[in-house]
């Protein structure tokens, strides 16, 4: 069997050497390949070494083995993130991507949106890849006001630079107002829109701490979240 190679697809030929073999091809007779019919023609055909990862995906069985052998060297890794902003007189509130009319609003040198800062450093969690006042200090005046998405695109651009991906997310807001649940369909949405992920994969829960702590005297709001990742192992 020493001459007996498994042939994977796609095969490449010159085109124009490929029709001139076809027309010479015998009427009548049954090629097993492209390669045989080029050979037949004279045609010299070169081995070059494959990639079984690269399989045909033909059958529905095809597609599952793929998938089972794209995720064989990948692992779930986990990660989590905590902030805390401080409140003070204002009118809007910004969580998760979602701006609440409020009383007051959370004080921060970018929107202090603590739901997506807490996301942004469960991600970067996750890869090892520090934390959100590593990436984007306080005192660069580049993030004053700054809107907390441009956290979240840098930090899935290094999950992605990992070859990475977002499996879900999962985070708790503490604090007595605004309160949560009514914006809680618009959080999950602005988020799973911004982290490139369903809406089932986004939790947003809420809590209070029973009017104890500074949270309960409603003097900041804290955020926790939990993120998977799928990376290549
Ligand atoms: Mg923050």
């Amino acid at each position: 069997r020493e001459g007996l190679w498994q042939a994977q697809t796609p095969q490449g030929f010159r085109l124009q050497a490929l029709l001139a073999a076809y027309a010479a091809w015998p009427q009548g007779e049954t090629a097993t390949d492209d390669a045989a019919i080029l050979e037949r023609a004279g045609g010299a055909i070169s081995l070059v070494p494959g990639d079984p990862m690269l399989m045909k995906i033909t059958h529905p069985e095809d597609f599952a083995m793929a998938v089972r052998l794209a995720s064989s060297g990948a692992e779930i890794r986990i990660g989590q993130g905590l902030d805390v902003h401080p409140f003070a007189l204002g009118e809007t509130v910004h969580l998760c991507g979602v701006a609440i009319a409020h009383t007051a609003r959370l004080v921060g040198h970018s929107d202090a949106d603590a739901g997506l800062h807490a996301v942004v450093d469960a991600i970067l969690g996750a890869i090892g890849a520090g934390d959100i006042g590593e990436h984007f200090p306080p005192s660069d005046p580049r993030w004053k006001d700054a809107p907390s998405r441009i956290f979240v695109e840098e930090a899935l651009r290094l999950l992605g630079e990992r070859g990475g991906r977002l499996v879900n997310i999962d985070v708790t807001l503490v604090c007595e107002a605004p309160k949560i649940a009514p914006h809680r369909a618009a959080m999950r949405e602005a988020l799973a829109e911004m982290l490139h992920i369903s809406v089932d994969r986004v939790s947003v829960k809420a809590t209070t701490t029973e009017r104890l702590g500074f949270t309960g005297r409603g003097e900041g709001l804290l955020a926790q979240a939990v993120a998977s990742v799928e990376i290549p192992a």
